[in-house]
């Protein structure tokens, strides 16, 4: 009962909801039963084509009179085919005539209803007008071919990226500016091209922009050259997201800025170079120095300067012309550049003064000086050398001037007024040759390098070299052994003590085969000692340099010794200072580690003095500790040595290692040194280093005992 009041209502319900919907809708439906031929055309149907509802006739036939006599053919084909293929839409794409005469464009879709046969009984669709999409579809297409006119013309070019900045799309010259073609780009990153000028860091940098979706302008990009076209673009991007809002890629443009690029690099080039040798200007010269001072300082480096001036060039000048003036100024200017080496600084500064910029010097100022030495000496000989000026050999001779640089230099100017001074004085000497600005440092550099000279000289056959023994007593003034020091008897030096040739033989090397010669001779001291029972038990302390061991030689070299003379390892003291540690740590504790296996042992010289950190003091495989002699010295005035005295005292405790004192001149000094709980000592009172020959007189019993 219910189902049957319903019917009419739900009916009349259905129908309204339809009409109000396809009010709101643009597609015009339509309804044709094809076994009664009956056709329904809706009221918007007919005004879709400039008629009120139901002006002709609904016939079968009506619809298709409508079609446009082109497209007759095609409807037709397509209606065939959606009809017999057995499916169940038709969908086709018309123009229709307008009752004011011209044609409006239709997409036409149906669905197709059959019997059980499968025999289209009816179709029922709509007509959707097309004019509005079409227009809109026209004005894309028109855009976008003028877009493409603009960047055909254009220097710059369009590109697109997918969400992995890859391209996928590239409009305008982009070869021209890049040198790649668009294959070459497309499903690359920009940074999967060869580039020039940006390194990982800068592309690290530029990824970060890209994965934050952030706009980027004007990023600059040299890629490589072809031929003699430098290619410089310019490319700025916007991220582009999806109507989600979903990040889908970046687009941008690019320009070629080469013609720029190379109008700046032609300005730079007039504004800090010397037209004349291409070198380095004043100007650039002075930020190269300034910029050498910084870093020198950042690495505790030294670095020097070099002033040059030709004698005699106002001379050439005045006799054979500016032209031929010119030319050797451009030779000298060669002829520095191939002196140094590329880090180095070569500028002009006018007329015929040159500067050079040495940087990254030793850090020991005496080393740096040596190298700065042997630089401007190079110089001095390269340029002593003829010149070829237009066929005609010349002969040039400059003056030089040089002063140092470190971390606590003053200003640039200051540096090129002590040069200019310096070779001013090097012209006074009597041209040709080169002066420090330092006077000291002169005549320091002059002495150390006739003393180096002498030295590898003296260390040919080691015959200039003389080992000195200086007892160690124990608590009862019993000699438990000796330290073996180095003197260097020179014909015409004398006696040279270490302090004057220790540090040179250091800085330059030969302590390595000084150190070896010592190593041998305290060897076999030690093996003469082993066959009399009066001394095979006393032990020798051998000082080592930081820079021996550093030598990958070091440990077999000591090994070899200790084997050549078949002596027992645990009488041999290695003492090191605490310069060991100023380099690799790790290092040394292995060498030491190693000798230390065989039994050799080791202390720790003029400890109290130097880098004393008691972490690095823990990783040291030590035996001893010795308290430098500046501390023992006034042990007994000033209260602080004597403090330092009793802490080292307290720390070999602690750490189990034996202390000695060194330097020990008197016995109040060593009954303090005794009262502290130090019962090891080296000094003058017990006894100066001596010769092998007189160390004997130490062994005879004490005198003393009565
Ligand atoms: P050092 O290892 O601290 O050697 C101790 C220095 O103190 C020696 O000076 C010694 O003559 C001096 N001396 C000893 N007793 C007294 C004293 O009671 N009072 C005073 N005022 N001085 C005393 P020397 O022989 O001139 O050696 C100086 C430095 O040269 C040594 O200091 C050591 O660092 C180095 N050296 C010596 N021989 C060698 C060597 O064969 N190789 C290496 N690498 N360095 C060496
Ligand atoms: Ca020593
Ligand atoms: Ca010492």
């Amino acid at each position: 009962m219910e189902n049957t009041l319903a019917g009419p209502q739900q009916q009349k319900l259905s129908h309204e909801r339809w009409e109000l919907i396809l009010r709101g809708v643009d597609a015009a439906p339509w309804d044709w039963d094809l076994l009664t031929g009956e056709v329904y055309l809706s009221p918007t149907w007919w005004n879709m084509l400039g008629y009120v509802n139901a002006e002709l006739p609904a016939t079968s036939g009506l619809m298709a009179s409508f079609f446009h006599p082109e497209d007759a053919a095609a409807i037709d084909h397509t209606f065939t085919t959606a009809l017999q293929g057995g499916g169940e839409t038709w969908r086709t794409e018309c123009r229709m005539r307008h009752k004011q005469g011209h044609y409006v464009p239709v997409l036409l879709q149906a669905y197709i209803q059959r019997n059980t046969q499968g025999q289209a009984i009816r179709l029922s669709g709509t007509n959707t007008d097309q004019t509005e999409r079409e227009k809109s579809e026209a004005t894309l297409r028109e855009s976008e071919a003028r877009f493409r006119a603009l960047t055909e013309l254009s220097s710059d070019w369009y590109w697109e990226q997918d969400e992995h900045f890859r391209f996928t799309v590239l409009g305008g010259k982009v070869y021209n500016s890049t040198g790649f073609t668009m294959d070459q780009h497309l499903g690359k990153t920009r940074w999967e091209i060869p580039c020039l000028n940006l390194g990982e860091a800068d592309w690290e940098a530029h990824r970060k922009i890209l994965n934050a979706h952030a706009a980027f302008r004007d990023l600059e990009i040299r890629r490589p050259d072809t031929g003699t076209t430098v290619h410089w673009a310019s490319v700025s991007g916007s991220p582009m997201f999806d109507a989600d809002g979903q990040f889908c890629g970046y687009h941008g443009i690019g320009r070629d800025i080469s013609i720029q690029k190379q109008a700046d690099e032609e300005i730079h080039r007039l504004a800090f170079y010397d037209a004349l040798t291409g070198l380095p200007n004043r100007r650039l010269l002075l930020e190269q120095l300034k910029r050498a001072l910084h870093t020198n300082a950042r690495h505790h480096r030294h670095g020097a300067l070099l002033f040059i001036d030709l004698d005699n060039f106002k001379t050439l000048n005045d006799t054979l012309g500016h032209d031929v003036g010119d030319l050797l100024l451009q030779q000298v200017g060669q002829r520095l550049s191939d002196c140094v080496r590329e880090a180095d600084t070569v500028a002009r500064l006018g007329g015929d003064e040159f500067v050079l910029v040495l940087e990254d010097l030793e850090s020991d100022r005496h080393a740096a000086a040596l190298q700065a030495d042997s630089v401007g000496k190079k110089i001095l000989a390269n340029l002593n050398e003829p010149y070829d000026l237009v066929g005609r050999e010349h002969h040039s001779s400059p003056s030089m001037g040089i002063t140092l640089f470190d971390a606590h230099s003053s200003s640039v100017d200051d540096l090129l007024k002590q040069a200019d001074l310096a070779m001013y004085q090097a012209k006074a000497a009597g041209r040709n040759t080169l002066r420090f600005f330092d006077v000291s440092m002169q005549t320091e550099l002059e002495s150390w390098v006739a003393m180096e000279f002498d030295l590898r000289d003296g260390l040919q056959g080691g015959e200039e070299l003389v080992l000195f023994f200086q007892p160690t007593v124990g608590a009862q003034g019993q000699i438990t052994g000796a330290e073996a020091l180095v003197r260097w008897l020179q014909p015409t030096r004398g006696l040279v003590m270490p302090e004057n040739f220790i540090a040179l033989a250091e800085s330059t090397g030969l302590i390595v085969p000084l150190g070896r010669w010592v190593m041998n001779m305290a060897c076999e001291q030690l093996a003469t000692w082993a066959q009399s029972p009066t001394t095979a038990h006393l032990s020798l302390a051998v000082n080592v340099s930081a820079r021996e061991l550093r030598e990958p030689g070091f440990v077999p070299g000591v090994l070899k010794f200790l084997q050549l003379w078949k002596v027992p390892p645990n009488l041999l003291r290695i003492e090191l200072t605490e310069s060991v540690l100023a380099h690799r740590v790790d290092d040394i504790v292995g060498k030491m580690n190693e000798l230390k296996a065989h039994g050799v042992g080791f202390s720790l010289d003029d400890f109290g003095t130097g880098y004393s950190s008691l972490s690095y003091l823990k990783q040291l495989p030590l035996d001893l500790l010795k308290i430098d002699r500046s501390f023992v010295r006034d042990v007994l005035n000033d209260p602080n040595d004597a403090a330092i005295a009793r802490t080292i005292v307290a720390l070999g405790t602690t750490l189990g290692l034996s202390v000695v004192a060194e330097g020990v001149e008197t016995q109040a000094q060593r009954d303090f040194l005794a009262s502290i709980g130090c019962f090891a000592y080296q000094g003058f009172l017990f006894g100066s280093p001596v010769p092998i020959e007189e160390f004997g007189r130490f062994l005879a019993p004490r005198g003393d005992a009565h």
